[in-house]
């Protein structure tokens, strides 16, 4: 987890789509930085894998342009929600049937310092292209991980602050609005 170098270095984090219609703002860091590796992120990245910064919906502030939500198909059959650029179409960031609109997958590359972002774990490594060499610093799952095990303590407590709503959410009800 990278908290204390993105929070020292900046006060915000900021990122936007390619024709810059879009920009938005992260008001923290993450709480985790997945890259996944499975079938379905290579297929809609077009390339090896996705690296998704997972946050708290509320704390992702459109600063310009309004992205548009697309319907996508997803890995788990219940599909994603795509928000993009209405004119590049660049893919901004995901909410996920686990959580809903509640927590934002953004895309770690249309950050302007997605380097500050480096992966947390290693998902779906089970279909890992076999020509990637990962670093080693981050664990390697061949499908999925025990938050429990591997959030650090900050990020599991944010998450614990949300279980209200995420769990509403998963019962069907409505969320409030982010
Ligand atoms: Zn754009
Ligand atoms: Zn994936």
């Amino acid at each position: 987890m990278n908290t204390e170098q993105g929070e020292a270095s900046s006060g915000s984090i900021d990122g936007g789509c390619t024709c810059g219609r879009v920009r938005y703002r992260l008001t923290s860091a993450p709480l985790f930085v997945h890259c996944c590796h499975c079938r379905w992120c290579q297929r809609e990245s077009g390339a090896a894998f996705a690296l998704n910064a997972m946050i708290e919906s509320d704390r992702v502030t459109v600063l310009r342009g309004e992205p548009v939500c697309v319907h996508t198909p997803s890995n788990s059959g219940k599909g994603q929600d795509v928000l993009r650029c209405p004119d590049c179409h660049v893919a901004l960031w995901s909410h996920y049937a686990g959580a809903g609109s509640l927590i934002s997958f953004v895309r770690v590359g249309t950050l302007d310092a997605p380097d500050r972002w480096p992966p947390d774990v290693h998902i779906f490594a089970e279909s890992k292209q076999p020509w990637l060499r990962l670093s080693g610093d981050a664990p390697v799952m061949d499908i999925y991980y025990d938050r429990d095990e591997l959030w650090p303590p900050e990020s599991l407590e944010r998450w614990a602050a949300m279980r209200d709503r995420i769990d509403a959410y998963r019962r069907g009800e409505q969320p409030p609005a982010a």
